[in-house]
């Protein structure tokens, strides 16, 4: 077995040193927080794609992009937390808020099982009235129907939950997270998606998660996971009140527990580390994060969404800077009181800001093998663009997605179109599964994409701005199919 060490960090390099992007491409050195800022705030756009699209065909080669197909299902809209970027939340007591049945989340994983889906994500509030055997028996319900689908289900906040609502026995917090875990693991669940991973920073997490796990109990839950030998996922919503430290902050505490993962419970072996060939399957790795997905907040319906955009006119006549900047460290340390405004300006992230912290997170996430483009938010030709500015997937072909749709538009594709993106983009589209092996090449003329004639049956559809309403019934089993992704 290999030790496995993290790769050499070169401090005293210009981050911009077309030498330094060039061992990081090739996989010789990592960047530092304060190299990574540079470059995230600093460097050419075509610089950053340049050297993120080197990164990522050095990892993942020239031939093959992959996509999932899975369903995103949110059993409950109920939650005790007060998150002031979500329009997907109710209390309970609302004409809208729902748990879905067994029966009809069965019913939902047999549409997906039908057009070939390999995975759900399944992802809810945070429901105090829910017992463990209900998701027990969930869990084991579907596993007796579907053992071909994997659940990459609850996120660390909805863990950090359930110890609460569950009171499972252990000394500490992560003992009981990890009691209740083996129970899901045991009753079927697969993996964890990175929901809820927002801003790790505590000045901005406490502003906008309230109720919410915080940064500690995120990353602990996920190290918990990966003991159990269990893949998870990371990620990240930017584009609010947050500074440009703070995603670098973020990444980088994933970054340091992927290192703790692959060292505590690997192999020494990264799964990059095995040449890519999708004629086989990766060797077992030990639980660590599989992918890291990011994405810009969807403002519309929620409250984080009302702020005003920084700079104002008053801002821009006093010349301010952005607070979430003032406040920003790259050790997270950074406090509210640092700036009165904090927490009260929005910045926006759109594409080229989308396209420019995705490529900083292929260069500095050296020791995550996916990165993901968000179609989802984007559309699907930033998504498409992202392919060259180090995303090696483009997510998921999903049925449904209701967090990310109750807060603003979001984007609906089917499998052909997303295969015709990612040919038209000059690879090969692969279905992929849940650990990212390969399940499908789509080279044949019956390929999803290329056996279409009429396109117009197939139109990159723009979901509308859904209405809590709609968004309930939707989940309620009657509407058409909707799709849209929210990997994480
Ligand atoms: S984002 Fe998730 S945890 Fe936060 S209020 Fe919405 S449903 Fe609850």
């Amino acid at each position: 077995m290999t030790i496995y060490q993290p790769l050499p960090e070169h401090p005293k390099l210009d981050p911009q040193d077309l030498g330094l992007l060039s061992a990081v491409a090739q996989g010789h050195a990592r960047l530092t927080p304060e190299q990574s800022l540079d470059l995230l705030t600093s460097a050419p756009l075509h610089t950053l794609g340049r050297f993120a699209d080197a990164r990522c065909r050095e990892l993942h080669g020239d031939h093959l992009r992959s996509y999932i197909i899975d369903r995103n299902i949110n059993y409950t809209n109920i939650c005790t937390a007060k998150c002031i970027f979500c329009a997907f939340k109710r209390k309970g007591d609302e004409h809208d808020a729902y748990t879905l049945s067994h029966e009809a989340l069965y019913e939902k994983v047999q549409e997906l099982s039908d057009i070939g889906g390999t995975q759900i994500l399944m992802q809810g509030g945070m429901n105090p009235d829910l017992p463990l055997d209900w998701y027990l028996e969930l869990l084991n319900g579907l596993r007796e129907r579907f053992p071909h689908v994997n659940v990459h289900g609850f996120s660390p906040p909805e863990l950090i939950e359930f110890v609460n609502f569950f009171d499972p026995p252990g000394a500490t917090l992560i003992d009981k997270v990890r009691w209740v875990l083996i129970k899901l693991k045991d009753a079927g669940m697969g993996s964890l998606p990175g929901g809820g991973g927002e801003i790790f920073a505590p000045a901005v997490r406490t502003k906008i998660g309230m109720g919410k796990c915080d940064m500690e109990a995120w990353l602990q839950v996920m190290y918990a996971a990966h003991s159990l030998g269990m893949f998870t996922s990371a990620s990240m919503m930017y584009g609010h009140i947050e500074g440009y430290a703070d995603r670098i902050h973020h990444m980088r505490l994933v970054r340091e527990w992927q290192d703790k993962a692959i060292r505590d419970f690997g192999t020494g072996e990264l799964p990059h580390d095995i040449a890519f060939d999708p004629t086989i399957k990766k060797p077992e790795t030990g639980g660590h994060y599989l992918g890291f997905h990011a994405w810009p907040f969807q403002p519309d319906h929620t409250a984080l969404g009302r702020l005003p955009t920084w700079p104002t006119p008053e801002d821009k006549a006093q010349g301010l800077p952005f607070p979430g900047d003032v406040v920003a460290k790259l050790d997270g340390s950074g406090t509210k009181d640092e700036d009165p405004l904090f927490g009260r300006r929005l910045r926006f992230a759109g594409a080229t800001e989308y396209l420019r912290t995705q490529a900083v997170s292929r260069l500095m996430l050296d020791n995550i093998y996916t990165i993901g483009s968000s179609w989802v938010t984007m559309g699907p030709h930033i998504g498409q663009t992202a392919l060259f500015y180090g995303a090696n997937d483009m997510g998921s072909v999903m049925m449904e997605e209701n967090v990310v749709s109750s807060a603003g538009t979001t984007y609906c594709l089917d499998e052909a179109v997303l295969c015709n993106l990612i040919r038209t983009a000059g690879f090969t589209p692969a279905q992929r599964d849940s650990k990212y092996d390969i399940i499908r090449t789509h080279t044949s003329p019956d390929s999803p994409d290329l056996k279409v004639t009429d396109w117009s049956e197939h139109r990159t559809k723009r979901l509308h701005i859904q209405s809590a309403e709609e968004s309930a019934a939707e989940q309620l089993g009657t509407a058409e199919l909707t799709v849209g992704a929210s990997d994480n």
